[in-house]
């Protein structure tokens, strides 16, 4: 049942949504289908397939829809992404289906889905091995993201409740972590996803493609700050203005660079992220205690996998903080200690 849950088949509509939630309908049409981008601006242009003056335009960026007065793909005008692919790349229909999957990441995410829950699985294992009919009546421990949230309990107020959206590629409301801190300093942390039907936020974010925080940015972005949480993420987006862009090196623009975390902590970097991050320098900034590292370089690892699968290669770094530093210090913890001297705090404190 456990994994059930977490198996994502490699259908046509799961292929198409995750074009969709991740925005790149324009990008799957241009790399995959080979289209020229000049064509993919939504105005009338000669069909890449029959020609024509002006009887080809893109209806959906998002999803990768065109049209074509001639019925090019697959006969009916208007066509989905993966029958423009098939008909420009002459390939079968579970090619397109495998090509564009690729692509995407979305075969990545099943197999990887049960990779990276192997050491839950494993963990429970060996510590009912000699009780299995424990095994049976209690389901494995989950990861944290995947809990349904329930309302915080009622007998506590929160003194502040902070919402973080992780919108998609697109710019539209995907998901979102609701944090609730409470008096005596303890928080809860629970996702919830969007509904379009219901238009609003509903708990849990199963069977939901990841994003990363900030997709819009991270996909135009040519360096990535990857840190551990949307606290960590906000801080140092605060910090990096255009002054201080412009003194790094190189100087870069405030849209050259994104700030970054994924839903789920230490156990959120599931594969179909790690193709946001293809061609780009990517800044991983762990927590400092060893799940913070064992995640950043799980980061590195699979952003390079994905780079390497895909030919688009990134430069990835894990920085470490010095020794001496506190437990658990992240970047947020270092631009409130030092406000006025924070690149050169950075700086030091990173080996
Ligand atoms: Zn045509």
């Amino acid at each position: 049942m456990f994994f059930q849950k977490r198996e994502y088949p490699l259908t046509a509509e799961n292929v198409k949504k995750a074009v969709v939630v991740a925005g790149r309908g324009a990008e799957v049409l241009r790399d995959v289908a080979g289209i020229q981008a000049e064509l993919l601006d939504g105005k009338h242009h000669p069909c890449p397939n029959c020609g024509g003056k002006d009887r080809f335009r893109v209806v959906d960026v998002r999803a990768g829809e065109v049209f074509c007065n001639h019925g090019c793909f697959g006969g009916r005008k208007k066509a989905d992404v993966l029958a423009v692919v098939q008909t420009m790349r002459d390939v079968t229909f579970s090619e397109a289906v495998q090509m564009v999957a690729e692509y995407v990441g979305v075969k990545a995410l099943g197999d990887n889905l049960r990779d990276s829950h192997f050491s839950f699985s494993k963990k429970h294992y060996v510590k009912n091995e000699t009780e299995n009919e424990k095994i049976v009546k209690k389901p494995p421990c989950k990861p944290k993201h995947d809990l349904v949230p329930e309302k915080p309990k009622a007998a506590r107020k929160p003194v502040r409740v902070t919402h973080y959206d992780y919108e998609d590629g697109a710019g539209l409301p995907h998901l979102r972590v609701t944090r609730w801190d409470y008096a005596d300093g303890t928080k809860e942390v629970r996702p919830s996803h969007w509904d379009a039907e219901r238009g609003e936020y509903v708990p849990g974010i199963a069977g939901q493609l990841r994003v990363p925080f900030n997709a819009v940015e991270v996909k135009e972005a040519e360096i990535v700050f990857f840190v551990e949480g949307e606290k960590c993420a906000a801080a140092l987006k605060a910090y990096l203005t255009q002054e201080v862009l412009a003194e790094m090196n190189p100087p870069c623009f405030p849209d050259e660079v994104a700030v970054t975390c994924v839903i789920g902590g230490v156990n959120g970097f599931t594969q179909e992220l790690a193709v946001w991050f293809l061609g780009k320098t990517v800044y991983i900034l762990p927590d400092h205690d060893n799940p913070g590292y064992r995640f950043a370089w799980e980061v590195k690892r699979k952003i390079e996998q994905a780079a390497v699968k895909h030919e688009r290669p990134s430069q990835v770094t894990v920085f470490r903080w010095q020794p001496e530093t506190p437990e658990k210090w992240d970047i947020a913890d270092a631009l409130e200690e030092y406000p006025d001297d924070v690149n050169h705090a950075v700086e030091r404190s990173y080996a």
